[in-house]
């Protein structure tokens, strides 16, 4: 009984399927690298199983990928002897998308196919891209560890279904057969195919094979001897099969950089920088963390997918290994290949390991200097990090209190210079421009930039020029409550309290304002009496200009929009 049963793809497959198929048509070769950084994924999920169970290794220790092609049947093979999937894993793995974010980036789409390439550039494309090649794809795979009769045939032309049924196999791994379609035949090419590898695979750490193009023999008089047609082929590695990592920096190409970073991060974009280093001493791993320049949709969410690839000695241990780095760095890619660390290392243990607390601090500093140096040496490109992470970066003040003063420098602001949106300002900028007399930083907390900016609060501060933050972020209020001071100024709310902005500190002034205060008590009085309810009191002020009113927060009393938050919540 081989259990034939036909399946549908989930309804977001399909959509991607079409988009892919009509979007993706000037790029076609990346289904190439895609299928190869499966298997080469597969393999290192085998290589880690077989720490524990050296058995899974058994009768095929050699660990390799194989791509093939016949120019007669039409068809590339992309074939591994890595972990393998079982029925349950090739239905739930190659039919439906477990990736968050999925609806989201699906809700994005336009259907204007040239900005919609674009995006799904963005979301990764992985197994699928088989499908802008092939017009029938054939998945047979075992799982490391199950018998030759437990395998099976994963069989779909992407139209919406798929078939599966068990098949005997004889070795274990993944098999994939790509039907090409009528106008892809270039791809079945011994040199097409060589040059694809050499170009986007050149990283894997494992060997990528092709077969060996063997020339006849030539006999005495140099005609070629007959080849012997039974001979088994001879396989020979394509890709320079090193870790890209465990190279020096100087033997690494940009494009190598960049391509390895398409494949630990499933991102299909350029990152934006990258940084590499290999630490010798008391502690020693070599990491590669990448910055990437797009933003994946569910950012927002501090339980996304985060972390960098673990190796232990060149062993592939775990996938998003998050104790590496905190949360606020939650967009950092890249790979961190440890000699201290045990094989055997599980996600409990890294919780808790001291070795990993160095390597995470020390990783922190990496990044926050990688980010420094950019903003200092190429702010333009820093401004297109900030515009896609800054709101992640915000969160670091809290949660990072340590490096609380560099995450502070890396900060960028929207503030009254030219009351523009955009988040441009640093506090150094705003320091420098500080006129003589003004001693605190400034800002206000509002829900929009607009109310922000248009804040009767802001009215003094404007008349005497000094500059204010425009806070209007969610996040905003929660960052400032960790900052306290920058550069040894310390921050002020301009709704809060009394701001010490006297026009004229005088003693005619003083007398002039205590007159006037003494006029306006019985006012003052009988407004608080009929406030009493929703008002502490009422104050004359010398922060408005031309509003007649406003309403300020006592000193120590929570900001306005944190108690908007919590009454939302219920509280
Ligand atoms: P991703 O690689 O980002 O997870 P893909 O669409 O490329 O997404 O692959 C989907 C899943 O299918 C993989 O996560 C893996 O579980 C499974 N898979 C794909 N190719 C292989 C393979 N050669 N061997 C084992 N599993 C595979
Ligand atoms: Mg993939």
């Amino acid at each position: 009984d081989t259990q034939k049963e036909t399946l549908g793809f989930q309804t977001e497959v399909k959509q991607l399927l079409h988009l892919m198929i009509h979007s993706l048509y000037s790029n076609k070769e990346i289904f190439l690298r895609e299928l190869i950084s499966n298997s080469s994924d597969a393999v290192d999920k085998l290589r880690f199983e077989a720490v524990s169970n050296a058995d899974l290794l058994a009768q095929d220790p050699n660990l390799r990928i194989r791509v093939e092609f016949d120019k007669e049947a039409k068809t590339i093979v992309i074939d591994d002897n890595g972990i393998g999937m079982t029925r349950e894993d090739a239905i739930a793995n190659l039919g439906t998308i477990a990736k968050s974010g999925t609806a989201s980036f699906l809700e994005k789409l336009s259907g204007d196919e040239k900005k919609d390439s674009q995006l799904i550039g963005q979301f990764g494309v992985g197994f699928y891209s088989a499908f802008i090649v092939a017009d029938s794809v054939a998945v047979e795979t075992r799982y490391a560890g199950a018998a030759t009769n437990e395998a099976v045939r994963w069989v779909s032309d992407g139209s919406g279904e798929f078939t599966i049924e068990n098949i005997e196999k004889e070795t274990r791994g993944t098999r994939i057969t790509l039907h090409l379609k009528a106008e892809e035949l270039e791809f079945a090419e011994n040199h097409r195919l060589r040059t694809l590898i050499t170009k986007y695979s050149d990283h894997i750490s494992i060997p990528v094979e092709m077969e060996k193009v063997v020339y006849p023999e030539m006999d005495e008089e140099g005609n070629p001897k007959p080849v012997d047609e039974n001979k088994a082929p001879e396989f020979e590695a394509v890709n320079s099969a090193k870790a890209l990592w465990t190279r020096g920096r100087n033997d690494v190409t940009e494009e190598e950089y960049k391509e390895f970073y398409k494949h630990v991060s499933h991102d299909f974009q350029d990152p934006l920088k990258w940084s590499h280093n290999k630490v010798e001493g008391k502690l020693e791993y070599t990491s590669l963390l990448y910055i990437p320049s797009k933003a994946p949709y569910d950012l927002w969410n501090r339980d996304m997918q985060r972390g960098l690839k673990l190796y232990v000695q060149r062993v592939f241990i775990m996938d998003e290994a998050e104790a590496f780095l905190p949360p606020y760095m939650r967009f950092v890619k890249g790979v961190v290949d440890s000699n201290d660390l045990s094989l055997n290392v599980s996600r409990e243990i890294l919780q808790n390991d001291s070795a990993v607390d160095s390597m995470r601090s020390a990783l922190t500093k990496r990044v926050l200097d990688m980010l420094t140096k950019m903003s200092k040496n190429e702010p333009e490109q820093y401004q297109a990090f900030w515009d896609e992470f800054g709101n992640v970066i915000k969160e670091g003040p809290a949660d990072d209190m340590g490096n609380k003063d560099k995450i502070a420098g890396l900060l960028r602001f929207s503030t009254t210079k030219d009351d523009a949106p955009e988040q441009t300002h640093s506090l150094a900028n705003y320091i420098e421009r500080m006129p003589e007399g003004q001693d605190k930083i400034y800002y206000i907390y509002a829900e929009n930039h607009n109310t922000a900016k248009n804040s009767p609060h802001l009215e003094i501060l404007r008349k005497k020029g000094f500059e204010v933050l425009l806070l209007s972020d969610r996040i905003d209020e929660w960052m400032m409550s960790s900052l306290q001071e920058f550069d040894g100024k310390s921050f002020q709310d301009v709704t809060k309290g009394k701001l010490d902005l006297e026009e004229d500190s005088s003693e005619e002034a003083k007398k002039a304002k205590e007159e006037q205060a003494e006029k306006m008590k019985p006012l003052l009085d009988r407004m608080t009496e009929v406030l009493k309810e929703k008002v502490t009191a009422v104050k004359t002020t010398d922060r408005l200009t031309s509003s007649p009113a406003c309403l300020v927060v006592g000193e120590y009393d929570m900001g306005l929009q944190m108690r908007r938050l919590l009454e939302q919540a219920g509280q």
